[in-house]
């Protein structure tokens, strides 16, 4: 049924070992997780265990999806295949009664407005930030096995900042979870179904006879990110018993922040001393370009975890270098990543296995908007898309709530600044996890406001809704398979044909609560930066912007990360387009639409283009659209193709000078345009 000889022999030690603990320790793309599903197949071939007593564990849906799709495909698909809360909600389903009896219990879906009272019974603000900072911090502490009464011990060890002062912390925490406990029954938490589980499997003798007789083999994936509360979950489950695979990349380790912890896959063959233990270097995934990028990566980082690295040895065919890239602006950066893909779009790699990844959820709106504006389908990954978060969709109420007002000032930025405030804009940057996020989309939105104030002179709040509108429905439908947008954390255990690791600047990638709190968050940036590198089968492009919008004060600093990495002057990368002329070059008033900007003049003035450069230009582009089998503003749009009859350009760089047109057009299109053109100069 299954053929080992898809296995290199190091993976076929561990898919073939006997039944009992096996480890493996490896870089990414060497093949653990086609290992385990084949170590898996072959127990179950072999008649060691049954698939109805195969536990698969991962740490996201998407993930055990995935695990599940593949055991299908080798005929094994009653093996199970969760994520540790799906496993012990299952569990705790079955197994209530028999520890709690008839006692009604309700899964929480919200736990904000519980936690919310916690506070305010002590007196402590509770304003939608705060909230959020405890509730992530009491997450943080039920993961890690710490108590109310024993947090404000505990945090003092460790490098953590608590939201506010530790007695508080601990005290909302001590109130949160007695309020779940009422005369109706219980409420619990994601995190109270492991630790029931765990308690219903410890202290009950016949649930624990029952399900570990169900239960006899356990696998588990990306075990670098175990929490200690998982542990617990998974010791329960196993008992006295030992027949547990786990593989692993400590390197990998990028979810420090919620509890997780490398220990547990580091001492593992301290833990079982009979222990299988193998190491996999020939990574299957990269090119050795990619995989000697990786390897640089890493081996500049420091502490502990370090200390276990392992060389990737790219066992696929030469490919391109990994390209880098600096631009002025982040708009100009999107729109030449969006140039680029359609490149790899044209050259037949599938949208499905492209992706663009980056530090922050809220980092994904200028890209989504240069995709959209590109007619690239794309599909945001591990988050919604911007105008689908819940805080968008409430500040655009707001927004549109401001409109039916008569008191308010006529700037449209000014107001959303105002408007946004309550929603949990403060004047700076707040600190907590949930609400940092919420902030960074605020502003993101409120950018977003004046590049539309700046482009259009003069529009008013209802003519800025309605732009943001047009934008929020110009998202592609879900149904077809796009291009990913993903959050680096998002993308864990997944691979694409070409990655774009994007928006690459200090503050960012390290993010800056990691450059405050120290080096070890530092080294979790670092390890989420060769996560984002290793997703790449053969094309690798970095880019970072040096402002945030176009024509914006270049006040960053590439990423620390690509020092000695990416090549001082090639960071310096393509030269963005000029900035755009905001007066008319004929009658010399200020240009309003974007496409007059691109123009350079209002399209109502007389032109000096020649009429006949212009259909010529014209006609070479239908051409080529309709080779692309492309619509033909993608090639290039009116307003661009009447600035390069008007320019008439001789050579790249005054091709690249016309506004509107990148490095990637110039590549691309640049001989045929100047072919074109050459008659008429
Ligand atoms: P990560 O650390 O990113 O989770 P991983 O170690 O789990 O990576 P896999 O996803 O299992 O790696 O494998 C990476 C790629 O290499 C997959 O496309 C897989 O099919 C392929 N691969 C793994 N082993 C082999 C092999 N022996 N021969 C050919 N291809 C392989
Ligand atoms: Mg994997």
């Amino acid at each position: 049924m299954i053929n080992l000889d898809e296995l290199d022999p190091d993976q076929r030690v561990a898919a073939t070992a006997p039944r009992g603990p096996v480890c493996i320790l490896a870089g990414a793309g060497t093949g653990k997780t086609r290992t385990i599903t084949y170590r898996i197949a072959h127990l179950i071939d072999s008649g060691f265990v049954g698939q109805h007593r195969v536990l698969a564990v991962t740490f996201t849906s998407r993930a055990a999806g995935e695990m599940r799709d593949r055991l299908a495909s080798m005929g094994i698909g009653a093996v199970q295949a969760r994520t540790f809360h799906a496993a012990a909600l299952r569990q705790l389903r079955y197994f209530w009664p028999q520890v709690a009896g008839d006692l009604p219990w309700t899964l929480i879906d919200n736990k904000f407005p519980l936690v919310g009272r916690a506070a305010r019974s002590i007196g402590v603000d509770s304003t939608k930030e705060n909230v959020r900072d405890l509730l992530s911090e009491i997450e943080w502490a039920k993961a890690s096995l710490i108590t109310a009464d024993d947090y404000a011990e505990k945090i003092s060890g460790t490098d953590r900042t608590p939201p506010m002062d530790p007695a508080k912390v601990a005290e909302v925490y001590r109130r949160y979870e007695q309020s779940k406990t009422s005369s109706e029954g219980m409420a619990l938490d994601f995190d109270d179904l492991l630790l029931h589980v765990a308690g219903a499997l410890e202290n009950a003798p016949a649930v624990a006879e029952e399900f570990r007789s169900q239960y006899r083999s356990f696998v588990v994936d990306e075990y670098q990110d175990v929490t200690p509360l998982q542990q617990r979950v998974l010791n329960a489950w196993l008992g006295d018993r030992d027949d547990l695979t786990v593989v692993g990349d400590a390197n990998q380790t990028i979810y420090s922040f919620t509890g997780a912890s490398p220990q547990y896959l580091l001492n593992f063959s301290r833990t079982y001393d009979n222990a299988t233990v193998v190491k996999l270097q020939r990574d299957y995934r990269s090119t050795p370009q990619i995989t000697g990028l990786a390897n640089t990566v890493i081996g500049q980082a420091k502490g502990r975890i370090a200390g276990t690295r392992l060389e990737l040895r790219g066992m696929r065919d030469n490919g391109p270098e990994p390209s880098f890239a600096s631009y002025d602006d982040e708009p100009t950066e999107a729109r030449e990543v969006a140039g680029r893909i359609l490149t790899l779009l044209n050259q037949g790699v599938p949208a499905s296995e492209i992706a663009v990844l980056y530090r922050i959820n809220a980092q994904s709106q200028v890209f989504e908007q240069a995709l959209a504006d590109a007619g690239i389908v794309y599909q945001v990954r591990g988050g919604e898309g911007f105008f689908e978060r819940p805080e968008i969709q409430q500040a655009i109420r707001e927004l549109t709530r401001a409109t039916r007002r008569d008191d308010l000032p006529d700037d449209p930025v000014q107001i959303a600044r105002a408007a946004f405030v309550p929603l949990g804009l403060s004047a700076t940057e707040p600190e907590g996890a949930q609400a940092r996020e919420r902030w960074q989309s605020l502003n993101a939105l409120v950018e977003l406001v004046e590049e539309i104030v700046r482009t259009a002179e003069g529009i008013d709040l209802p003519g800025v809704l309605k732009d943001l509108r047009r934008r929020a429905e110009s998202k592609q439908p879900p149904t077809v398979e796009g291009v990913t947008l993903a959050s680096l954390h998002a993308a864990k255990g997944l691979e694409w044909d070409a990655v774009f690791l994007v928006g690459l600047v200090d503050n960012t990638l390290p993010i800056s609560h990691a450059i405050k709190a120290g080096d070890s968050q530092i080294e979790e940036e670092r390890r989420l930066f060769y996560v984002g590198i290793t997703r790449a089968r053969e094309h690798l492009h970095l880019s970072y912007a040096l402002a945030r919008q176009e024509g914006g004060r270049k006040t960053r600093s590439r990423s620390r990360f690509l020092d000695g990495i990416a090549p001082e002057t090639a960071a310096e990368g393509p030269k963005s387009r000029r900035a755009r002329p905001k007066r008319c070059r004929e009658c010399g008033k200020p240009l309003n639409s974007p496409a007059d900007k691109v123009l350079g003049r209002h399209e109502s003035c007389p032109s000096a283009a020649d009429n006949e450069v212009f259909e010529a230009l014209r006609a070479w582009r239908a051409e080529e659209a309709r080779e692309q089998g492309v619509p033909a503003y993608v090639v290039f749009s009116d307003a661009t193709l009447m600035a390069i009859a008007e320019a008439l350009p001789g050579n790249d760089n005054e091709l690249l000078d016309v506004s509107g047109i990148g490095p990637v057009k110039v590549e691309r299109y640049g001989a045929d345009v100047l072919g074109v053109l050459y008659p008429f100069r």
